[in-house]
């Protein structure tokens, strides 16, 4: 049970926040009654859901723009308040092998998933370090902790984000600072269009992302894991020998997922969102 007391009246930022996480995110913290500014690079739909849901600031972010992010902060905090949560959730994951990847498919996600996710914690903290109080929330994903094929750039970013999340934790202990890494498995977004989830793992809805990011902004800890099963399978497979462990992983369908299994009509109109075509 979440504790509405310690969410209501905080200034939450929440980045790709037309859809999906993010949306189900800003949507549950101002349910509990935090003030929400959400930011996207899809201009029409922020502009779209923002206006339906009411939320205190809504409008266009690219987070990998300097320029872009630092405005969108500075409107947050001139209107709104201090942030006191930023939550770095903006991120696309194109799907293929390497080899068909074309290199600027492979810098976008870069760009947007890493790139994205240090600038934005680079000038949150630079206004919160100061107040000596600030919540900087990282969406990683399971793919973080485990190697998927199809997805080789994608993991490597979720890869970094988490290891970077790690480091500012470390970095910057004792300044009353919070850091965490958000790890979900698949999610039913359009970011998992026409993807079937490996047996067993059953894909999580977006509402469950956001009440553990609720729960997590109650008490703040390093990494949280959505769903548990998932999260406890991807570490005991990781704790494995390694044939044993990707042999497991073949076998619950994680090497087919991503690849041949994919419904290429069902995941068309993502794909070319995500690769910007
Ligand atoms: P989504 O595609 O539904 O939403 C992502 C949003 O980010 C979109 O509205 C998009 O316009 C926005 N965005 C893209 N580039 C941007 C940029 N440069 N600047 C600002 N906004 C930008 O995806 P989602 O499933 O909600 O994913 C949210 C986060 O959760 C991502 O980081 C993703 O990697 C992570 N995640 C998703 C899943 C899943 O299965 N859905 C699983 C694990 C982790």
């Amino acid at each position: 049970m979440i504790d509405a007391k310690q969410i209501r009246g905080k200034v939450v930022v929440v980045t790709g926040g037309a859809r999906g996480i993010g949306l189900a995110t800003a949507t549950a913290l101002q349910t509990l009654g935090a003030q929400i500014a959400i930011g996207d690079i899809d201009e029409a739909a922020v502009k779209e859901v923002g206006t339906a849901r009411g939320f205190e600031l809504y409008g266009k972010l690219d987070v990998t723009d300097q320029n872009s992010f630092e405005s969108f902060l500075d409107d947050v905090e001139r209107t709104i308040g201090p942030i006191d949560v930023l939550i770095n959730n903006a991120g696309i994951m194109p799907t293929g092998k390497l080899v068909d990847e074309p290199d600027q498919v492979t810098r976008r996600i870069l760009d947007i998933n890493v790139y994205g996710v240090i600038l934005g914690s680079k000038l949150g903290l630079r206004r919160m370090l100061p107040r000596g109080r600030g919540h900087i929330i990282n969406i990683a994903s399971l793919a973080g902790e485990t190697h998927i094929p199809g997805l080789a750039t994608y993991n490597a970013s979720k890869h970094a984000v988490l290891g970077f999340t790690d480091t500012l934790r470390e970095e910057y202990r004792g300044t009353g600072l919070h850091f965490s890494s958000v790890l979900p498995t698949l999610t039913n977004t359009e970011l998992g269009a026409g993807v079937t989830a490996p047996s067993l793992l059953r894909p999580a809805e977006p509402e469950e992302i956001a009440d553990a990011i609720a729960e997590l902004i109650v008490a703040p800890k390093s990494k949280v894991r959505v769903t548990a099963l998932a999260g406890f399978i991807a570490q005991v497979v990781g704790l494995l020998p390694e044939k044993l462990g990707d042999g497991i992983g073949r076998a619950l369908g994680s090497g087919r997922a991503f690849l041949d299994d994919v419904d290429a009509d069902q995941r068309k109109a993502y794909e070319e969102r995500a690769r910007g075509v």
